[in-house]
């Protein structure tokens, strides 16, 4: 039997792979179970072309089979095999993708559901693997091969017995060290959990014998006896969600997805179920919670998005997929069009992610736009728990979010005592107000009883009544909305016509120069000047800012940590 090298280049490929690509261990499972399916899927595609192949959904699985005692894992298929030359081609060249060739091959112009398209993923099996054995048989061959190999030393391929149509990978697993149990991928339960994590949404039944306990047969009357049997079960639910029809799916089917997947332990407060097709495809389920995720405004709360590649887990949380301003959003995308074996470097930079991230931006705030449009009362509550991260938003990059934000800010409002948006502010302002008019503080009672806010209010202009720190940072980022000004109460310069210093202000300054200068030497350092002012009604006196930063932006400022 001769043996054969990898290619050099493969060997170097091997090694960098086997500890660049992979963060987990337990991925190898993941990739083998797509190279099964992609095998089936083959079958299936060569069924609708060739009527002399009859597709029996049945006869199609993929099983999963565990030997504690000799350590081996063994995953077999029901898929297209490999021929002798197939074998050398893909598993003896690294980056050599059969499944990639057979889509072009075929003219499968979306050849959606196989998965394999960079010849890298089987490489992973030797990140547990001291061996790896490939028996398979491919479709329309009367022979079969076998191809071993440990890795390092390249590979041997030899005639082998095998009578059905597929492919049984068997791997022996590398010794135990003291950092990695491989035992542990022969556990019936780590088995499963792996299955379900990265592969539940694979087409064809995964298989794996599972201990069950029974009643015993011949127990004692009123006896419970119980024994461990073996029964083998599908462990994979096959179809996902996101993939069925919107119309055959119900509140509560989205609801239980959302509690099974535990992107939250409360009942989402809107979902989103989006199928994009076109120069990017993609497929979300999207949710915004009912409540603030206990970690939310913490340091530990990490945003991202599920990412799937046709149907298989890339990521758990990946972070690139939501702006910072949308993080409370949970959910999953799945696309066709991104690789399972990328770093998570590589997917930074990847375009077609970028151009799904976009594109799932735009969808949550049209979302957001049409549940203040159409269900308010929600949309209030919504904006309660995560308002201040929109508002935040604005304020972040430099106000670049600002256009995609500001209609889904609300306000508080002097003169509807309720929340408000800026367009809704703007549609009742009379044609001579010159400016959109706000004020700050801790609470809009205290607000309220605010002296500078008596001459705006006066006038019968509606005043925006700013509670929280980032409201102001945020419509200072603004500066403007629908071409009008922002404009604090408590500005020096409030437009107002009635302004301009007369001849009698003038006169009523300088009757009390002497009173000004005693009140300014008492109070020192905390005032600029003491002056006259019209903006007082019923208070004798108040504070006013010069420049553009409010007192109550002031005081945020010198809180913050240089
Ligand atoms: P990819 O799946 O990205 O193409 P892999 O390294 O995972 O790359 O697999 C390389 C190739 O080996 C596949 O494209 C396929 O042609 C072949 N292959 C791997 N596993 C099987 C299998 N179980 N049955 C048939 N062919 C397989
Ligand atoms: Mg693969």
């Amino acid at each position: 039997m001769e043996k054969k090298q990898f290619q050099a280049e493969s060997q170097r490929l091997l090694e960098l792979m086997v500890n660049a690509i992979y963060s987990q261990k337990e991925v190898f499972l993941r990739e083998l179970i797509s190279n099964a399916s992609d095998a089936i899927d083959k079958m299936y595609y060569k069924a609708l072309t060739d009527d002399s192949i009859s597709f029996n959904a049945d006869e199609f699985y993929i099983k999963i089979s565990r030997d504690e005692d000799n350590r081996t894992l063994t995953i077999a298929d029901t898929g297209i095999g490999m021929t002798k030359e197939e074998l050398e081609t893909n598993l003896g060249t690294i980056a050599e993708s059969g499944s990639l060739n057979f889509k072009n091959a075929n003219e499968i112009e979306d050849g959606h559901d196989i998965i394999g398209q960079f010849g890298v993923g089987f490489y992973s099996a030797f990140m547990v693997a001291k061996k790896v054995t490939v028996e398979t048989k491919a479709h329309g061959s009367n022979e079969a091969y076998r191809w071993v190999s440990d890795g390092v030393d390249g590979y041997t391929i030899e005639p082998a017995e095998k009578t059905e149509t597929g492919t049984v990978l068997t791997i022996e697993l590398k010794d135990n060290t003291e950092d990695e149990d491989y035992d542990n991928f022969l556990n019936e339960d780590t088995l499963r959990t792996i299955i379900k994590k990265y592969s539940d949404f694979i087409r064809y039944p995964i298989k794996l014998d599972v201990t069950v306990q029974q009643k015993k047969e011949d127990a004692a009357e009123g006896e419970e006896e119980m024994i461990d049997t073996i029964e083998e079960q599908t462990i994979n639910n096959m179809i996902p969600i996101w993939k069925k029809d919107k119309n055959d799916l119900s509140e509560e089917d989205y609801h239980n997805f959302y509690t099974e997947k535990r992107y939250g332990f409360d009942t989402p407060l809107r979902y989103m179920h989006v199928n994009v097709e076109g120069t990017i495809r993609y497929d979300a389920i999207l949710y915004v919670p009912g409540s603030v995720p206990f970690d939310f405004y913490s340091k530990e709360y990490e945003k991202g998005l599920e990412l799937y590649s046709s149907g298989v887990l890339i990521m758990e949380k990946c972070p690139d997929l939501l702006p910072d301003y949308f993080s409370f959003i949970k959910g999953m995308v799945d696309s066709e069009d991104l690789s399972l074996n990328i770093s998570r470097e590589m997917l930074q930079h990847d375009r077609q992610l970028r151009a799904i991230a976009k594109n799932v931006k735009n969808k949550v705030r049209n979302e957001l736009k049409s549940m203040l449009k159409n269900d308010r009362e929600n949309y209030e509550k919504f904006f309660e728990q995560f308002g201040p991260q929109l508002k935040y938003g604005v304020y972040q990059d430099f106000g670049q979010n600002k256009d995609d934000l500001q209609d889904l800010l609300l306000f508080y409002s002097s003169k509807e005592e309720k929340l408000v948006t800026l367009a809704e502010y703007l549609e009742r302002m009379p044609e001579d107000q010159p400016y959109i008019y706000y004020a700050t503080g801790e609470s809009v009672d205290r607000i309220a009883k605010l002296p500078q806010t008596e001459r705006v209010a006066d006038k019968g202009y509606e005043i925006l009544f700013l509670t929280e720190q980032v409201d102001e940072f945020a419509i200072k980022m603004m500066m403007s909305y629908g071409e009008k000004e922002f404009r604090n109460v408590a500005s020096g310069d409030l437009g107002l016509d009635d302004e301009e210093e007369t001849e009698e202000d003038k006169e009523q300054a300088e009757e009390n120069k002497e009173l000004f200068a005693v009140m300014q030497e008492e109070l020192g350092d905390k005032v600029k000047g003491v002056r006259t002012s019209k903006r007082l009604k019923s208070h004798p006196v108040c504070l006013t800012a010069e420049g553009e930063i409010s007192i109550e932006m002031e005081k945020t400022l010198a809180m913050m940590p240089e």
